[in-house]
């Protein structure tokens, strides 16, 4: 019993092992990249800006704190330059975007001048700077400089600058292809309608969305029966398929047909652990097989449909967002609206439901309780469908009272 993990040790050594994933690497055209992990520095071929230009319509001048007026000899238009050079007291209408002329080095919007026929003056109070309203060749990004790292979760605010910067196609790290299969003599698929002791396998359904919510690329493999050899062969297939991450649901405990463990380490996986203190999905086995170019971590949930659900919650989601540097998973602290024991000593995650009415979760915490349905028991989905967290139950702890501060996961 002293030998099975808790939940922060079993979380650090999944972290760890997740290293051991070898991302692949795709291109993209600019507009599908956003979402993705860029996997290239993207580097500008050009000074940005790659002239000096007016950042005003005005007039471009050669600063000279005593003169004030100015007599106009000549217009510039963003795309029409003309170097018309300018010394002394000479100005030259300048558009938004236009090239500065020669010897002109800042720029008088519109709107502070008096403007006659043919010259110019500064308006009574406007004192001018040198080099104000221009915008200075490669003050944005200098040419052959790395705009935006490798390793940047790519949003549509980084993607101006990447369109300007010179590339058609930009790299990014491919998603996950995460293959999972349900295990057990009573499964069948959802469009039968169950007879006696059959169920439907709920948990193909719950991967495969949790997997797509994480834009990860799940293959699903179906129902296999509590059979080591169809089990064996299902996992051998999953070798061939380049799979990042296998994960199975059911058979992993120790009941007389729970194969997973023995298949699983005779088709070459190493466990790095089984079993972890934690209610519901106690029995989680956690192995990897490690390819020459490609490792591939496995993760045996058991099959409770909310035991795998939480499973993939807590050990799995967390690192797949970690890797693509998603927002981390929100944790909230909220006011307990009633008395929770439990006898188990295990860390336990009670499905709740929290009365979230402030867009910031903490300020000022929100009350939680225990969400309707059913029963809290693992294999009874009302009540997660009623949740939109799981409260934290520590370890050794036997009861929580109402109007304490417990710690949540929001779903
Ligand atoms: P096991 O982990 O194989 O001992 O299964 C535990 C419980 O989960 C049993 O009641 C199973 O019938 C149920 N179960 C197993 N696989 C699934 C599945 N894919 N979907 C829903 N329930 C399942
Ligand atoms: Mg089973």
């Amino acid at each position: 019993m002293n030998s099975i993990l808790t939940y922060e040790d079993a979380c650090d050594i999944i972290k760890e092992h997740f290293k051991f994933i070898n991302l692949k690497i795709t291109e993209v055209n600019i507009p599908d990249s956003v979402g993705k992990l860029l996997a290239e520095d993207i580097i500008s071929d050009i000074d940005m800006p790659s002239f000096d230009n007016s950042q005003m319509d005005g007039y471009a001048v050669m600063y000279n704190e005593n003169i004030r007026e100015w007599n106009i000899t000549g217009e510039i238009s963003a795309g029409n330059f003309k170097d018309i050079e300018v010394s002394g007291n000479q100005a030259v209408s300048i558009m938004t975007g236009a090239r500065l002329p020669s010897g002109a080095d800042t720029v008088i919007p519109v709107e502070n001048v008096i403007a006659e026929t043919g010259m110019i003056k500064l308006i009574e109070g406007i004192i001018l700077k040198k080099g104000s309203d221009v915008r200075f060749k490669g003050e944005d990004i200098k040419k052959d400089a790395v705009a935006i790292p490798s390793g940047t979760l790519i949003n549509t605010s980084n993607i101006p600058l990447i369109a300007s910067c010179g590339y058609n196609k930009i790299k990014v790290f491919e998603s996950l292809k995460i293959g999972f299969f349900a295990t057990g003599d009573e499964l069948v698929d959802i469009n039968t309608i169950p007879v006696n002791d059959q169920i439907r396998a709920s948990n193909l359904y719950s991967l495969t969305t949790l997997i797509k919510e994480l834009k990860m690329t799940p293959v699903n493999m179906g129902i296999v029966k509590d059979d080591k050899s169809q089990i064996k062969d299902t996992v051998n297939k999953a070798i061939e398929s380049e799979f990042d991450i296998l994960i199975t649901t059911g058979g992993v405990s120790v009941g007389k047909y729970d194969y997973l463990k023995d298949v699983i380490e005779g088709c070459g996986f190493e466990t790095v652990f089984w079993k972890v203190k934690v209610k519901p999905g106690k029995p989680l086995l956690f192995s990897i097989y490690r390819k020459s170019d490609r490792n591939i971590l496995y993760f045996g949930l058991p099959g409770n449909p909310v035991s795998a659900f939480t499973s993939f919650l807590l050990f799995i989601k967390p690192f797949i967002s970690e890797l693509y540097k998603y927002e981390p998973q929100k944790r909230f602290k909220a006011i307990l609206e009633q008395e929770l024991t439990k006898k188990d000593k295990r860390k336990t995650f009670v499905r709740g439901i929290a009365l979230i009415n402030n867009s910031t979760l903490n300020t000022p915490l929100c009350s939680v309780r225990k969400a309707e349905g059913g029963t809290q028991s693992s294999g009874d989905m009302s009540s997660l469908s009623n949740a939109n967290c799981l409260i934290i139950f520590e370890e050794n702890v036997s009861k929580l009272n109402s109007g304490e501060i417990v710690e949540c996961i929001m779903i």
